[in-house]
């Protein structure tokens, strides 16, 4: 379970999160959605430790997070932008996030779903942009970890890659993982979330099911939902809608 209680967070004068609250109970598929700019990403690396937030609390199963980083140990993430150096080769870059993190994890299996056999000596310099970020997948994905961060997971990724992360991450939902998502890939929401938290100037303006969506703003596809909120809340009041709590 994850439990965020009145996080703020600012960036010098860009107020980013003006007391964020969220529960993430059991297994299942989050969709962050919001628009951009509107602090998914910042959201994430709170929970991650990677950006220190000025206020409010994280807790993951009842421990807060500040000061134990141990937590990290059961969070598998993908970024939306991964810096590994250039020059490694995709068999050393995952020995490497092996032993950094002191696991076992493996790729094997991963590997072989995503056809990377025939990269695994290659530098990552001279990969494509989707084969590295197969490379990802597998990094965020081999430790069997039971929280799955992907932030923006399908980035360069071909027709038939996409269609494996789907059933991958399907599979994760089914073997009890908790996966929070962020994506501007409306489809992907629609195939994969469970619930959608929609965030907006600094809030949770939304949460709940696609169909909960639909229902309160009458549209049948979700671009067109969120067109309708933000479209309605330029010219109506900013009160948090949550219609599942
Ligand atoms: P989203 O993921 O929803 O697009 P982000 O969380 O990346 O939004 O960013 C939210 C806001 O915070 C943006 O205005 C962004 O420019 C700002 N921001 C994010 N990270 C930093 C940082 N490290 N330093 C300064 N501003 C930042």
């Amino acid at each position: 379970m994850i439990t965020i209680n009145k996080l703020e967070k600012s960036f010098n004068k860009n107020h980013v999160l003006k007391g964020v609250d969220l529960e993430v109970r059991g297994s299942g598929i989050f969709a962050i959605l919001g628009p951009n700019g509107s602090g998914k990403t910042t959201i994430i690396k709170t929970i991650l430790g990677m950006v220190i937030p000025d206020g409010g609390s994280i807790e993951l199963d009842g421990k807060n997070i500040k000061g134990n980083w141990s937590y990290r140990n059961s969070i598998g993430y993908l970024p939306q932008i991964a810096h590994f150096p250039e020059n490694l080769t995709v068999k050393e870059v995952i020995k490497m996030v092996k032993d950094i993190r002191g696991k076992r994890g493996d790729e094997q299996p991963l590997v072989e779903r995503f056809g990377l056999q025939p990269f695994m000596s290659s530098r990552l310099r001279n990969l494509s942009g989707g084969t590295r970020q197969k490379v990802n997948i597998v990094l965020c994905f081999m430790f069997d970890s039971k929280y799955i961060i992907l932030d923006e997971p399908t980035a360069g990724l071909d027709p038939v890659a996409m269609i494996t992360l789907k059933e991958l991450i399907h599979e994760e939902k089914k073997n009890g993982k908790t996966i929070l998502l962020t994506t501007h890939i409306m489809e992907l929401v629609e195939e994969l979330a469970d619930e959608i938290v929609f965030l907006l100037e600094g809030k949770i303006f939304f949460r709940g099911t696609l169909q909960d969506m639909q229902e309160m703003t009458g549209e049948a596809k979700l671009e067109r939902s969120i067109a309708r909120i933000l479209l309605r809340n330029n010219h109506e009041s900013k009160e948090v809608i949550t219609v599942k709590a």
